[in-house]
């Protein structure tokens, strides 16, 4: 008989996108000198990848509009794998410029959505990254592309987002030159049944290639469905420190899985992420003092870890 945990990663990755998707969508800009403070920190507490910003117009997002600065400050810090979010070729040629790691081309599945917000139909995005692929090549830049699948479970404007399109998209992603591809529930619509049937059939067809999955803890079940794409083998996350990134159509609803609680989970279940949660929860603490003010998620930091977090994994190492 196989328990249940045995069929789980033994490691994962936690990306913070706090930077990126949690700052965006929050009114209070951070000074630079704070966000290479926080990435530091976030460094240090072990985080080996870190979503800085995203290279679009300062005019649209005030908020992220030193994001070449802080790629730069990142690419001090050894093996810090960084990514920055890019709409279209221009934003894609400053992160290659740059000398990001990875950008990140989001493609909303919601045709609705798609065309509200990137003013572009999904297959239009498509055709963009096969443009990204041909600069980045000719650049001989090592830059990853990777094409990011939102509203994969549904979508304000639209509603009802089927899942055949959300693999044919991510398909033409691939085809188009996208080296990893994930899959966002950017308005928190899944539930872990979703996520297992919708990432079993991701993982069929990208294998590898696919690179991670990102959830909103908008109704309450981000990690519930973090544990369900565990169950089929997908070991990477996006999150944001204490919660940060709400929902624009949900004015005070919870964000993005919050970093701290992620890691807590992981750690309790005795898989390996490499982060020291004490000094994660500093960190909470010092960026929830720059963001007084702004509503903050999580439950971690409320509670503390158990008394008896760690023991399995001491009585393991004896
Ligand atoms: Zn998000």
């Amino acid at each position: 008989m196989t328990l249940p945990s045995a069929r789980l990663p033994r490691s994962a990755v936690i990306r913070e996108v706090g930077l990126r998707d949690g700052l965006q969508s929050i009114a209070t800009i951070l000074p630079t000198a704070q966000k290479i403070e926080w990435i530091r920190a976030a460094y240090e507490a072990g985080q080996r990848e870190i979503e800085v910003g995203s290279f679009v117009p300062a005019r649209l997002l005030p908020q992220l509009a030193d994001t070449a600065e802080l790629v730069a400050f990142a690419k001090t810090l050894p093996k810090l794998f960084t990514s920055v979010l890019v709409p279209n070729l221009r934003g894609a040629e400053s992160a290659i410029a740059a000398g990001a790691d990875l950008m990140i081309v989001p493609l909303s599945a919601s045709h609705a959505h798609s065309l509200a917000n990137l003013r572009k139909t999904p297959d239009d995005v498509v055709a963009e990254v096969a443009k990204i692929r041909a600069a980045r090549d000719s650049a001989g830049s090592r830059t990853l592309i990777e094409g990011g699948v939102g509203t994969a479970f549904g979508c304000t404007l639209q509603g009802k987002v089927d899942k055949n399109e959300v693999l044919r998209l991510m398909q033409a992603l691939l085809d188009a030159g996208a080296d990893r591809v994930s899959i966002a529930d950017t308005v928190g619509y899944a539930d872990p049944a979703m996520v297992r049937e919708l990432f079993e059939d991701a993982v069929k067809i990208a294998g590898d290639r696919f690179w991670c999955g990102h959830f909103h803890d908008t109704r309450g079940l981000g990690l519930a469905n973090v544990y369900a794409a565990l169950e089929v083998g997908v070991a990477r996350f996006d999150a944001c420190l204490a919660g940060i990134g709400g929902c624009p159509h949900a004015p005070g609803a919870s964000g993005n899985v919050s970093t701290e609680d992620l890691a807590y989970m992981l750690a309790s279940m005795g898989i390996a992420t490499g982060i020291g949660i004490d000094r994660l929860l500093a960190l909470r603490a010092q960026v929830a003092q720059w963001l007084a003010g702004e509503t903050l998620h999580g439950s971690l930091w409320q509670a503390g870890l158990p008394k008896t977090f760690g023991l399995a994994a001491q009585a393991v190492s004896a």
